[in-house]
């Protein structure tokens, strides 16, 4: 796929004063993006009212280039300890976001230039553990494999970590532009996952995103450089089919995977969910959507929360375990949620 290009970019002033903020503003002018300038990443605007339709849209073709501020990490469990976080939001356009949800009205992508501010901050975080493996999930706010080819930040991080005795990166992505990475000293530090899904949810729900077979192919590059690799599968849905279309999915893994009986392969299981928040944005972003968002087919969790009811969710989770067991007999099924 192509590598995303933005409409338009924001720099904020304080980004000018760090080498990779001065890097991306000649590579931004020498593409003859427009360039503005602005006092904060946090107070973006676009120039008119917008439709909820058109904002998103918007949102989606800004790059802001900031100075990350908050260097106190918030926890993400169940992938790991902290978040770390050097981009925010992402240029694709999943129907079923939860990031495009969280940042509501402010979903335009960010990218933050302070990465030696953000190491110092990791390396605290580490000695809080006192011993222990600290684990850092780099995707809880973005997908930064999508934003790689403008910053080279990736790169840095996984060579970062695998100098950590007792830090450990956790990587997420839907996107397949890995090729800078496949040569990295990572000292197995950093586990790559890549998010995947039947062939019927790529198409209908994650536009702007990397086609199954691209992202099979970096995993299979990304194994073959000797990362941990992991699979993530999310968001499981139920329609007409699924049972055939995740066992195609799974077929097709193992089948070019470089090492699919590796004893180092995992995969996380989420199944669909929906809040009335995110149901009303979907709705507004997406009015044709064929997502199902209708509350009383749903099981509420509370706090305006919906998951399939637990019959369905229980059909979900042994049918993707028994597939994944006999497929890739060493594999860790790490959690169904
Ligand atoms: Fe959201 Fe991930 Fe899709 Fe980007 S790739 S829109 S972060 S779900």
């Amino acid at each position: 796929m192509k590598k995303f290009k933005p409409k338009r970019v924001l720099i904020e002033h304080d980004a000018l004063d760090y080498k990779l903020g001065q890097e991306l503003e000649k590579k931004f002018k020498a593409e003859e993006i427009p360039i503005d300038y602005i006092k904060s990443h946090n107070r973006v605007r676009a120039e008119k009212e917008m439709s909820p339709i058109e904002l998103f849209n918007w949102n989606k073709q800004t790059l802001v280039v900031g100075v990350k501020k908050t260097l106190k990490f918030k926890s993400c469990q169940p992938s790991a300890d902290y978040r770390l976080v050097t981009s925010t939001s992402c240029p694709a356009k999943c129907e079923y976001c939860y990031l495009a949800k969280n940042l509501g009205s402010a979903a335009y992508l960010r990218i933050y230039v302070n990465l030696k501010e953000i190491l110092k901050a990791v390396k605290k975080h580490i000695r809080k553990g006192r011993g222990e493996i600290i684990t850092f999930e780099a995707s809880s706010s973005s997908d930064p494999v999508a934003v790689e080819h403008f910053t080279g930040s990736l790169a840095k991080i996984i060579e970062y970590f695998a100098k950590q005795d007792k830090g450990r990166l956790r990587v997420v992505t839907k996107f397949a532009n890995v090729d800078n990475l496949l040569d990295l000293t990572h000292n197995n530090h950093t586990r790559f996952r890549f998010s995947l899904n039947s062939s019927y949810v790529i198409k209908n729900f994650e536009h702007l995103t990397a086609s199954l077979d691209e992202r099979i192919t970096a995993a299979s590059k990304i194994q073959q450089a000797g990362y941990p690799v992991g699979f993530i599968l999310a968001p499981l849905m139920i329609y007409d089919g699924w049972q055939d279309d995740y066992l195609d999915l799974l077929t097709e893994l193992k089948e070019r995977l470089v090492n699919p009986t590796s004893n180092n392969l995992t995969f996380e299981l989420i199944m669909h969910r929906f809040s009335t928040r995110s149901k009303n944005l979907i709705e507004a972003r997406f009015p044709n959507t064929k997502l199902k968002l209708d509350k009383e087919a749903y099981h509420h969790k509370g706090f305006g929360k919906y998951v399939y009811p637990p019959q369905q969710a229980k059909e979900l989770k042994e049918y993707l375990t028994k597939q994944i067991n006999d497929l890739f007999p060493k594999a860790e099924v790490e959690y169904f949620t």
